[in-house]
């Protein structure tokens, strides 16, 4: 056990469980070990209890916690996307098909609109049926972001991680949750960002639970 203030190692001698304190000699700090132990535990919060559009189940040895990223910024971006990215590829590719010529030069020039179309339609896809999902296992886990099978997966060590914190976003645009999760450990793992705060909250609620209270059926992982 580490004391949440300098970090540094509490002593077992200086850990009292029967009267729920324990003492840093570091830093001379107490503390509750309740607190220490699960430092966000607000009593209130139940994992089987999971808002619309996020869910927590069982299979064989995983636990999987995932939340929908679909947004009401979908009725603006999909419009927009379609005169966008159907205009100008329209203009500089489709000309050229229709009239069976391939011009370098305006070709070139469409590039931009090219990546910036497979971009914000990856993103638009993401408000229409994305989602942010969460697998632990025996071994370790998996956050996968994207639509379907086709997207991002981040692996990382269940076991190490030592922390799970949620942090706001200084810039926001709409759409995006304005925030994300971490996890830190041997390495740092950010994800969450399209989740809006009701989704976002849950999630990270959801694995400081696991994390430091084990799972509901008493397992801890
Ligand atoms: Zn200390």
């Amino acid at each position: 056990m580490n004391c949440p203030k300098c970090k540094n190692q509490i002593k077992s001698e200086n850990i009292n469980v029967s009267k729920d304190y324990c003492l840093c000699n570091t830093c001379g700090s107490t503390f509750k070990i309740s607190e220490l132990i699960n430092p966000n535990n607000d009593g209130k919060f139940d994992i089987k209890n999971n808002p619309k559009g996020t869910w927590y189940k069982r299979e064989g040895n995983n636990i999987i916690i995932g939340a929908s990223t679909k947004s009401w910024i979908a009725f603006f971006i999909v419009p927009f996307m379609v005169v966008w990215s159907g205009g100008s590829l329209g203009g500089i590719y489709g000309s050229q098909i229709y009239n069976g010529e391939f011009d370098p030069f305006i070709s070139l020039f469409g590039l931009p609109f090219l990546i910036g179309s497979i971009i914000f339609w990856s993103l638009a896809v993401m408000t229409i049926a994305g989602k942010t999902e969460i697998i632990i296992d025996n071994n370790g886990g998996k956050i996968f972001t994207g639509f379907r099978n086709i997207g991002i997966t981040k692996y990382f060590n269940w076991n190490e991680i030592s922390d799970v914190r949620e942090e706001k976003q200084f810039f926001t645009f709409p759409g995006s949750g304005g925030g994300s999760i971490k996890l830190e450990g041997s390495k740092r793992i950010t994800f969450a960002r399209f989740l809006n705060e009701p989704k976002r909250y849950y999630i990270f609620k959801a694995l400081q639970t696991l994390k430091y209270k084990g799972n509901t059926e008493g397992h801890y992982v």
